[in-house]
């Protein structure tokens, strides 16, 4: 699994933090970035995703198949 947080999207909103604090931190700036991408569970990781207002949490599967948010 491959995690990536479009830096345009994020409004340092936090609520990925909260939900996996070891996978995400805020950087300097205020946005989100992945200070361990195993930090959390998969599991874990994808309530974190779905759970930022403005999907800038994107995920990717082994195979670079992009998992969340869903392709239209
Ligand atoms: S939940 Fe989304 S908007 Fe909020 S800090 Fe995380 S990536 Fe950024």
């Amino acid at each position: 699994m491959k995690i990536k947080v479009d830096r345009e999207l994020c409004t340092s909103v936090a609520t990925c933090i909260a939900v996996a604090p070891n996978t995400f931190e805020l950087d300097d700036e205020g946005i989100a970035i992945i200070k361990n991408p195993k930090g959390d569970d998969e599991e874990t990781i994808l309530q974190a995703a779905k759970s930022c207002p403005v999907d800038a949490i994107i995920i990717y599967d082994d195979d670079n198949k992009q998992i969340y948010p869903k392709v239209k």
